[in-house]
């Protein structure tokens, strides 16, 4: 079975710069804000390489941008003894969901974005001291909620994969709940750039959901539940568990983030 760790301290934001940079000239430009976005990122990511910078703090305070209040707050899905979804070859959903926010977190923080995670390794966020699985599970949902409600301003996004009992099936979902305004925007947004981005033959709609999914339902914050893909279909899972295609994911709900909050 193969095993995934992922270290946030090998992560080379640097060479990430530049594989954005390849990634951008491949991709169709949406629109204009889209267009604007790209050309932040490639000032930014300059300017924090010439500086030799390695934070987005220091790259903002480089180019003199003023901090925005706006926090945009991403939850990777499971984590620790919480493997959520496995490919039929038993690969779990977790560590493609860290990767994805690990690519994503780096490109909001160059383009200037404050932003916070429930995780960047591979662990449950159980308050500690708590025993048995079913008790660390509702405190690590707990925390996330918190760290979802800490900010009047936020944007929040948990990363899952999602599996049906049909191998048939493929193509990114978003799900959202009606309890704050502004959440069904965003799905929209994210479901409409993934498709122009990366899934052009996917025609899902978004999902309305309730109590089932804790952190879109009690959330205070717009919150959209990104479910990139199907582990339970071969080809998707195995696209799913590729740098490239975890890059090209993570730019595509950077850029609905990104047209969301200039609405
Ligand atoms: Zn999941």
């Amino acid at each position: 079975m193969l095993v995934i760790f992922f270290s946030p301290k090998a992560y080379d934001l640097q060479k990430d710069i530049a594989g954005y940079k390849m990634l951008v000239k491949s991709f169709r430009i949406p629109n204009k804000k889209t267009l604007f976005a790209l050309g932040s990122v490639a000032v930014l990511a300059i300017a924090g390489i010439c500086a030799g910078l390695g934070t987005s703090a220091d790259a903002k305070a480089a180019n003199g941008q003023p901090t925005n209040d706006l926090v945009i707050v991403l939850d990777a899905g499971h984590g620790g003894m919480d493997g959520g979804g496995t490919t039929a070859d038993g690969v779990p959903e977790k560590g493609i969901n860290l990767n994805i926010l690990l690519n994503l977190r780096d490109l909001l923080r160059v383009a200037g974005y404050q932003v916070e995670v429930t995780r960047d390794i591979d662990t449950s966020i159980h308050d500690k001291g708590i025993e048995g699985i079913a008790n660390q599970k509702s405190s690590d949902m707990d925390n996330r909620l918190a760290l979802f409600n800490k900010y009047d301003n936020a944007i929040c996004i948990s990363i899952h994969q999602n599996l049906f009992t049909d191998p048939k099936y493929s193509g990114a979902q978003m799900f959202y709940s009606d309890q704050v305004e502004g959440s069904q925007e965003l799905a929209k947004i994210l479901q409409e750039t993934f498709v122009e981005n990366i899934q052009p033959e996917n025609t899902r709609e978004i999902k309305l959901s309730g109590k089932e999914l804790f952190l879109c339902y009690f959330s205070e914050n717009p919150t959209v539940m990104v479910e990139c893909g199907f582990l339970s279909n071969p080809d998707e899972a195995a696209k799913l568990q590729t740098e490239e295609y975890q890059k090209e994911i993570a730019f595509s709900i950077f850029s609905a983030i990104n047209e969301y909050s200039s609405l």
